[in-house]
């Protein structure tokens, strides 16, 4: 029996069963929306070639089968076939071939039919490797195309960060100066008022200039502070470690504070017992993160104690706590009070000169010293801010963030 001419015969009929079966199977969800053409795609030509493969009397075919079967993988990546759903379509093919076939099959002999099952094992097994090969170099050609969209991106992403930091850089420079002056002005005018009493009677908006100053200083802090944050997140905040004597250094933000502290009758503490005589950091940082920490402690309580603990904890390190009597911070608030521009919302009342970046700063410092911050706080009893640094700070994360 000529079973070359009876596949060819029967192409048609095999093509529109097996496009019915992909249809209906519920695992090749990828054929749902596709024509009846987008299904069948080179399968008519594999067959052919595979007819090829059955005769005795012609060549194999093989170059086809591998062409169109390449094909056949491109076509299914494109469509967004799973490798799963190509595997059951080549087995509802081979299971609807031996099914077409069937009756004509059981008419020849044992050995004719050995050899027709094996011809057509082996040319599905040859069109699914040939399938997958291609299949996989689209996708990998797909992943490389997304990876290099994402460097660009990432690339485009850091241009526009770098553009932003220095806009906000040059912008808070712009407004300083103006700023600088309105305020200078008005302290002149507060100053020249205040010694010549017929100045005062002339200049009739006295508060306002006040206030004008107050909010005039306030601005400047907020800017200030946001230099400060962009130019730590730009990576271009340096330090100077050098020899600090602790206890003077602590003894100098008290004395600057403590006029704050007695406008609000709060009783302000200094345990230095245990603290080291000298440690090795950047003196002027240190003291921006010590003035930080006490100024909130004594903004944020409104009776009772602020106590600083300074002492050494181990050959290695040291910490400074500053502990108060306030009005403490809610668990859920614990970690983003760090966070820029984030202010708790448990206070009844506006505190004054609030920006919301000191302890951003704060937080950043302390990293770039090396160090790490803890705070335990409970709401309406007080808290406590804990800085753990370096006996030593170590210079060679500085050169890495200055390049
Ligand atoms: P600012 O105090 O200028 O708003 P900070 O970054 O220093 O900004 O603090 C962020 C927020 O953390 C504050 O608005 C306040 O709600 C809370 N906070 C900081 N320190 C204390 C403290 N000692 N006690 C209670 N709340 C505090």
């Amino acid at each position: 029996m000529n079973f070359s001419q009876l596949l060819v015969d029967k192409i048609n009929a095999i093509v529109k069963n097996w496009v019915e079966a992909v249809r209906l199977d519920r695992q090749i969800s990828s054929a749902d929306d596709l024509t009846h053409s987008a299904i069948r795609d080179h399968i008519p030509d594999v067959l052919k070639a595979m007819a090829t493969v059955l005769s005795q009397s012609q060549d194999s075919d093989l170059q086809s089968i591998v062409h169109n079967s390449w094909e056949h993988g491109v076509l299914r990546a494109s469509q967004g076939f799973a490798p799963t759903e190509i595997a059951r379509e080549y087995r509802l093919l081979r299971q609807v071939i031996f099914s077409t076939l069937e009756a004509d099959l059981l008419l020849g002999t044992v050995r004719e039919v050995m050899r027709v099952y094996g011809a057509i094992d082996a040319t599905i097994d040859e069109a699914i490797a040939q399938c997958f090969k291609s299949y996989v170099d689209e996708r990998l050609q797909e992943i490389q195309q997304l990876q290099s969209q994402a460097e660009l991106t990432n690339q485009e992403l850091t241009r526009l960060l770098k553009a932003n930091q220095d806009n906000v850089s040059q912008l808070a420079h712009e407004l300083k100066n103006p700023l600088n002056s309105i305020i200078g002005y008005s302290e002149l005018i507060l100053r020249s008022s205040s010694k010549n009493p017929e100045v005062q009677d002339t200049v009739p908006h006295l508060e306002h200039i006040e206030r004008v100053v107050r909010n005039g200083r306030q601005l400047l802090r907020l800017i200030n502070d946001t230099l400060e944050i962009s130019r730590y997140e730009a990576g271009k905040m340096h330090l100077n470690p050098v020899a600090t004597d602790v206890r003077s250094l602590i003894d100098d933000v008290f004395k600057m504070l403590e006029p704050l502290a007695n406008t609000k009758e709060l009783e302000l503490r200094v345990d230095c017992d245990r603290a080291p005589k000298e440690v090795v950091t950047d003196s002027l940082r240190l003291q921006q993160i010590v003035t930080n920490l006490l100024s909130n402690a004594i903004r944020y309580t409104e009776s009772g104690t602020v106590r600083l603990t300074c002492e050494i904890l181990s050959d290695k390190q040291w910490s400074i706590a500053v502990t108060d009597t306030g009005i403490g911070i809610a668990p859920e608030d614990h970690l983003r009070i760090f966070e820029p521009f984030f202010r708790a919302g448990n206070s009844d009342t506006p505190v004054p000169d609030s920006t919301g970046l000191g302890l951003a700063i704060v937080s950043q410092l302390v990293k770039l010293m090396q160090g790490k911050i803890e705070l335990v706080s409970q709401v309406a009893a007080g808290s406590t801010f804990t800085i753990i640094l370096p006996l030593e700070v170590k210079t060679p994360a500085l050169q890495t963030s200055s390049t």
